[in-house]
């Protein structure tokens, strides 16, 4: 079986779907692993180092047409979708939602439901990462957690990196110098991580999640847990929170208002499956914080959950704070993040091959295929609701 990595870096998109790691561990599967040039330039992985785990390299247009396997970060344009072959599995982002709201995108339905269309029409197996279930079994495979967990560390970097003032307490002749209070809303796995991050750099946490184990979690690791009385909130069956209603998210606001206007850090990683991120922080809270304070907005790419930021951008408001909107910030730390990502496509590869056949088994009633599937054989296995039901 052929194995493609397409290189897709460009822009702010800095990582691969394929290493020289994982190249090595799927060619010792049984296949022909092959990739695009350039693939691992945004990550400092050159050609050779793929070649020297036993890959070759091959133009876009001779792989395409021959490739079992596309390996992508990126959900592949319509038209390279349309020049795969039959049955040909697509393993990567695939967008299956309607909610990518960046600048420069196309209208979201529009682009992403042509995308979508191809990959029934052409008759692939697509397989959606962001789909995959949050499993004990299916964690070695959940990109969404790998990058999250990028992105929460590189969110705190990134802020003290830009901030006036430094994060950990000094006591000095010269003077004191108190620690930096940093501020986290939503506690998933980004959160926890951005947690993690500014307690080992000394910083004071206060943390907000709607699920209580989240705040539970938030505690263990040394942060101040903020409780707002919100009546009922919960979380689906695959753990993620339910979203509130509009008086509930009016109680959040007031609640966590004044922790915002005394923080030096606020990092907003609030997020809702398949659905735009819940605005949580209004311009009248922005107001109140002080010049040189960061508001890092993790959710940018996905509605934001401040109000002002500018997705892809960092800018300043009037009162001098600075609002931080990068897409994805897993892209500034591309060596881990596409060892990460990487890791996720080759256990999800290892996990379902077949050593005799060497060939992928596909089960439909495999719990982790059943979920992850968005299409197979020119139908959609699953189909968020946005994009209508045919
Ligand atoms: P996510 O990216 O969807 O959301 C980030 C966080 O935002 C979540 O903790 C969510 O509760 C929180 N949030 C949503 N609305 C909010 C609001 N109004 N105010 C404050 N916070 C809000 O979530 P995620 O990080 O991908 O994961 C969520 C949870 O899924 C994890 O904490 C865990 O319980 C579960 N999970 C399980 C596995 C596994 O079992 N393999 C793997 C990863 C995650």
């Amino acid at each position: 079986m052929l194995l493609y990595a397409l290189n897709e870096v460009a822009g702010d998109e800095t990582r691969a779907s394929l290493t020289p790691d994982t190249a090595k561990k799927l060619a010792a599967l049984g296949l022909d692993v092959v990739f695009e040039p350039g693939l691992g330039g945004g990550a400092d992985f050159s050609d050779d180092d793929y070649t020297a785990a036993g890959a070759k390299p091959m133009p876009r247009d001779e792989a395409i047409p021959a490739a079992d396997i596309v390996l992508h970060l990126t959900p592949p344009p319509a038209e390279l979708i349309r020049r795969m072959k039959r049955g040909t599995l697509s393993l990567g982002f695939l967008a299956p939602f309607p909610i990518h709201l960046g600048p420069g995108d196309p209208p979201a339905e529009t682009a992403e439901k042509a995308r979508l269309d191809a990959l029934v029409e052409a008759g692939l197996t697509g397989i959606s990462v962001e789909m995959m279930p949050r499993s004990t079994l299916a964690q070695k495979m959940d990109a969404i957690s790998s990058q999250a967990n990028l992105a929460g560390y590189v969110a705190v970097t990134l802020a003290a990196s830009r901030m006036n003032k430094i994060l950990p307490m000094m006591m000095t002749p010269s003077g004191t110098i108190s620690p930096a209070k940093v501020f986290i809303i939503g506690v998933g796995v980004a959160g926890l991580q951005a947690i993690a991050t500014a307690k080992r750099l000394g910083a004071r946490v206060t943390a907000f999640d709607t699920r209580a184990e989240a705040l539970e979690q938030a505690e263990s690791l040394g942060a101040k847990a903020l409780r707002i009385d919100l009546g009922e909130t919960g979380a689906t069956d695959q753990g993620y929170a339910k979203e509130l209603t509009p008086e509930q998210i009016a109680k959040q606001k007031a609640g966590q208002a004044k922790v915002c206007a005394e923080s030096d850090i606020v990092i907003c990683t609030a997020k809702l499956f398949g659905r735009p991120a819940p605005r949580l922080v209004g311009k009248d809270v922005v107001s109140t914080m002080r010049s040189g304070a960061i508001l890092v907005d993790l959710a940018a790419e996905t509605g934001g959950n401040v109000e002002g930021v500018v997705p892809g951008e960092e800018t300043v408001t009037e009162n001098g704070v600075r609002l931080i909107g990068h897409r994805r910030l897993e892209c500034l730390v591309a060596r881990d993040a596409s060892a990460m990502f990487a890791n996720n496509l080759a256990n999800f590869i290892d996990h379902f091959w077949d050593k005799e056949t060497k060939t992928l088994k596909y089960d439909p009633e495999d719990p982790i295929l059943k979920g992850a599937t968005l299409t197979r054989d020119g139908q959609f296995v699953n189909k968020h609701p946005a994009f209508g039901k045919s």
